[in-house]
């Protein structure tokens, strides 16, 4: 008998009528012949409630202690969801990630799962009961609760898919699908039918929040075809898998704009071995996640280095840097917090030449001036001034004919 798991989103188990509507998906695959594990996010805007409720009372709040109260949100959509089931005439049963030994790390609010023992949910599974999990949230070698990070239990459901040898697992959430760019912030994008797990891991780190990067990067490597798609209706979304050869036909699958984002830059560094090593070592002591790092040489004996870091990471890169700064004789330290960074996305650009040309002629013709410029092999990225974040993002989707199908758009040379 196949395994699918079904992850249900914040705003798809709201209320009442929410989760008895989902709780009527998970049965219909079961009667359909599945086993099914459903995996459950917060109520609505209850992480968000309860991250405030934290802020007034600390606004520095242990990690330890955020993740306790974090993981309550989780706990109440899942029981909440078994009776539900159980009134539908369902057996069901509902776990913390702790029940289910989901061991991570002890990166407190941004753990990494070891781990998972899949012996507990098959048996459960083997006498005929619907299994719901709450998402987000597991436990580290000394049992404390951990959380995943926000919009973690995509990395829940699709570790757990994994797990379990799933043969798909289905995101259920508020859109029907990935869009070529956020719909909320450029409406006129359309749905894709597939999507490369790389551009898709691209796009999440980027800041297309409809899945979790580390979901993406468990899809790829244990081969969980990954379904997005809404809790509205039945239409098909968008599936996540592997590459397939036509997707190269595809210049540029989709575009993102990042705002949660600052600038460091460390001026007149001297340009010698071990530098670098040494300023993003401190950085790394300091659990600071560093996104795009450049590093230029202006003379023989100076060299600028600036990266970017998500604003939460702002004033714990600050102080790293403040410390660090003296020992490679730094000149002078530039933070810009005022910045947004806009990207295309691609596996096209591997194999086609005028990308970044379109994208920079783009935002020339849209007055937006380009800060930095960061290149992988299937992405562009640049940073901007805030203030014109949305026209970037406008002009450059419009560029690459975002608002068309695939075979719609002029194809590539
Ligand atoms: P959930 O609570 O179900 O996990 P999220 O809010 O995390 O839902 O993700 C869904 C949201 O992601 C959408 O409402 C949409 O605004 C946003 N989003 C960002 N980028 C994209 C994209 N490329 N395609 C679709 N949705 C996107
Ligand atoms: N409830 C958590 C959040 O809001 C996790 C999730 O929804 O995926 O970030
Ligand atoms: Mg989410």
């Amino acid at each position: 008998m196949g395994v699918i798991v079904q992850k249900f989103g914040g705003t798809s188990v709201a209320n009442a009528e929410k989760i008895r509507r989902a709780a009527a998906r998970a049965i219909e695959a079961f009667k359909k012949g599945s086993q099914v594990i459903v995996v459950a996010s917060a109520r609505g805007k209850q992480t968000d409630e309860l991250i405030a409720d934290a802020m007034e009372l600390n606004p520095n709040p242990p990690r330890r202690e955020m993740d306790m109260l974090l993981s309550t949100g989780e706990q109440q959509t899942v029981s909440l969801m078994a009776m539900a089931l159980d009134a539908m005439g369902h057996k069901a049963i509902s776990f913390t990630g702790s029940q289910i030994k989901m061991l991570t790390d002890g990166a407190h609010t941004r753990a990494r799962i070891i781990s998972i023992d899949a012996n507990i949910i098959r048996r459960k599974l083997d006498t005929g009961h619907i299994v719901i999990v709450a998402g987000f949230q597991g436990m580290d070698e000394e049992e404390d609760i951990t959380t995943l990070g926000r919009g973690g239990s995509d990395t829940s459901a699709v570790a757990l898919a994994a797990a379990l040898k799933a043969d798909v697992c289905e995101i259920y959430t508020d859109v029907d699908g990935i869009y070529t760019s956020d719909p909320r912030k450029y409406p006129k994008a359309v749905k894709m039918a597939r999507i490369s797990y790389d551009e898709m891991l691209e796009l999440a780190s980027l800041g297309a929040g409809v899945m979790h990067g580390r979901a993406v990067e468990f899809g790829k490597k244990y081969d969980v075809p990954i379904h997005v798609r809404s809790s509205m209706n039945d239409e098909p979304g968008t599936l996540i898998t592997h590459e397939v050869p036509q997707m190269e036909g595809i210049l540029v699958s989709g575009a993102t704009i990042q705002k949660d984002l600052a600038k460091l830059s460390l001026l007149g560094v001297d340009n010698r071995p071990g530098n670098a090593a040494k300023i993003f070592s401190h950085l790394a002591r300091a659990k600071v996640i560093v996104n795009d790092i450049i590093q230029t040489e202006i003379s023989t004996e100076k060299a600028n280095i600036s990266f970017t870091v998500a604003t939460g990471d702002l004033s714990d890169a600050k102080k790293a840097i403040d410390e660090i700064s003296g020992e490679v004789h730094c000149q002078g330290i530039f933070v810009r917090g005022d910045i947004a960074e806009v990207s295309v996305v691609g596996v096209g650009m591997r194999s086609h030449y005028g990308v970044a040309d379109k994208m920079f002629r783009a935002l020339a013709e849209a007055e937006v001036n380009i800060d930095s410029i960061t290149t992988s092999e299937i992405r562009i990225s640049c940073i901007v001034d805030l203030t014109d974040a949305e026209k970037a993002l406008v002009a450059v989707c419009d560029a690459f004919e975002l608002d068309k199908s695939a075979e719609a758009r002029t194809q590539p040379k």
